[in-house]
């Protein structure tokens, strides 16, 4: 640069910086990010250089630094009076995840605190929040200040976003989502650690799903952007975790909302579906290894255990659910979280073993119910929903119910049904079941 001459900073040359492979600086970045919240980058821009960044990439230091300039493009949550170490557990999104719920009850009853941001649902079904909010006045829009006193006096709170996190990231997701422009690891990564590092925790644990019903459909997808996502950590010095696990098919046996929270509840009395359960320990584990509750994984996994077995998990469930007003007469009688007008049973035609279970099919069989969104203004169906009464690796016999569903009309429940069917593949060979948890990357 010339000594003494001030450059104008304009958005067509860090278009083309990008454009050309080179990396763009922090003062570019942060150009960008100052100018989608005053309007001075307008959107053809910035979708040119979205695309920009989808096609040549963008290294680890530029990673971190849009990561810094999205966080610093809206409010922070201060949750240091909470502790010096606050985990957030978060996962990348997958069908008939519902590990949110379990965790955060059971973390709290070790004595770890949670103070969990979660989201309302775009696609196949809800997420963590409505799910809770087909618990009958269930509040999830606390302030801030209702927010952080529910964690110091019941040890956790699941909320709802209210403050202005992370604007930036919302204007880039919109405009990502009609650019195709979505699938850039290095936009997705800024996209989940920006909202982490926002919403106040420093250590956070990443349940990276693999599969057909995640995101990242190959595990090379699933470590990329998993070290993605480390190496923006160590450079803010907050570590992430990033646990990658199985998404081929669903995690636990309940597909939908409230069916979800049913087996949460179910999870919680230690009467859980192998796969939720060992999950759960496994990531509740790592958390309380972070936060210098314990040693080793093995004591990390006694001690949550203790807690499914001797009813305080379920305990600390109740004491969140009422601390935010949800009615306990549905976590006392779960089946009225289920209690639709229709039910159908899928049978099995044939003998044989569960050979493929596709979660994306399973998915979509769980949306023709109602109980996803496309639009975030669309209403949700919270009592809709599927139970898999078979997983990969089990037995069936011909005539032998696979799966029951739960409808609120004849036609959506009808065509879940069809939907589901395809879903479902039988080999005369017992399969391997697959492995649910891949890989940790730290
Ligand atoms: N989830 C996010 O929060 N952001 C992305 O970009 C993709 C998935």
């Amino acid at each position: 640069m010339l000594e003494g001459v001030n450059f104008i900073m304009r958005m067509s040359d860090i278009i083309a910086v990008k454009k050309s492979g080179k990396a763009n600086t922090q003062e570019e970045i942060n150009f960008i990010t100052k100018g989608i919240l005053d309007g001075t980058v307008p959107d053809y821009q910035l979708s040119a250089w979205l695309m920009a960044v989808c096609l040549q990439g963008m290294d680890f230091d530029e990673s971190y630094m849009l990561t810094q300039a999205v966080v610093n493009s809206g409010d922070i949550i201060d949750l240091s009076s909470l502790g010096d170490i606050i985990v957030d557990k978060h996962s990348t999104g997958g069908v008939g995840d519902k590990t949110t719920l379990i965790l955060a009850a059971l973390l709290a009853a070790a004595g770890i605190p949670v103070a969990k941001l979660s989201g309302k649902g775009l696609g196949f079904t809800g997420g963590t929040i409505d799910k809770l909010e087909s618990i009958k006045g269930f509040r999830a829009a606390l302030s801030n200040e209702e927010f952080i006193e529910q964690v110091k006096n019941v040890g956790a709170a699941i909320v709802s976003q209210t403050s202005n996190l992370t604007p930036a990231d919302k204007k880039m997701y919109e405009l990502r989502d009609v650019t195709s422009t979505i699938e850039s690891i290095p936009l997705i990564a800024a996209s989940v650690v920006s909202k982490k590092f926002a919403a106040g925790s420093n250590v956070i644990v990443l349940d990276v799903k693999c599969g057909s019903g995640a995101f990242m459909k190959t595990l090379k997808e699933a470590e990329e952007l998993s070290v993605t996502m480390t190496e923006i950590g160590k450079r803010a010095g907050k570590p992430i975790i990033c646990v990658i696990t199985s998404m081929e098919q669903p995690l636990g046996n309940t597909v939908g909302n409230g069916i979800e929270v049913y087996e949460s509840i179910e999870t919680l009395q230690n009467k859980g579906p192998d796969d939720l359960n060992e999950l759960c320990l496994y990531l509740g584990a790592i958390s309380l290894i972070k936060a210098g509750k314990v040693k080793t994984m093995e004591e990390g996994k006694e001690l949550l255990t203790q807690k499914l077995k001797d009813g305080s998990a379920f305990e600390k469930f109740k004491q969140i659910i009422k601390a935010q007003s949800g009615d306990l007469e549905y976590l006392e009688n779960p089946e009225k979280l289920i209690q639709t007008k229709f039910e159908y049973e899928l049978i099995s035609e044939n003998e044989g073993y569960v050979n493929k279970l596709d979660a994306l099919t399973v998915a979509k069989a769980s949306k023709a119910l109602g109980t996803g969104r496309d639009k975030k203004e669309d209403t949700i169906d919270y009592t809709a929903g599927l139970r898999l009464y078979k997983k990969i690796g089990d037995k069936v016999n011909k005539g032998e119910p696979l799966a029951k569903i739960y409808a609120n009309s004849e036609i959506s429940g009808q065509n879940s049904k069809e939907i589901l069917n395809q879903a479902y593949e039988l080999s005369i060979e017992k399969p391997q079941t697959p492995q649910l948890i891949i890989k940790v990357i730290e």
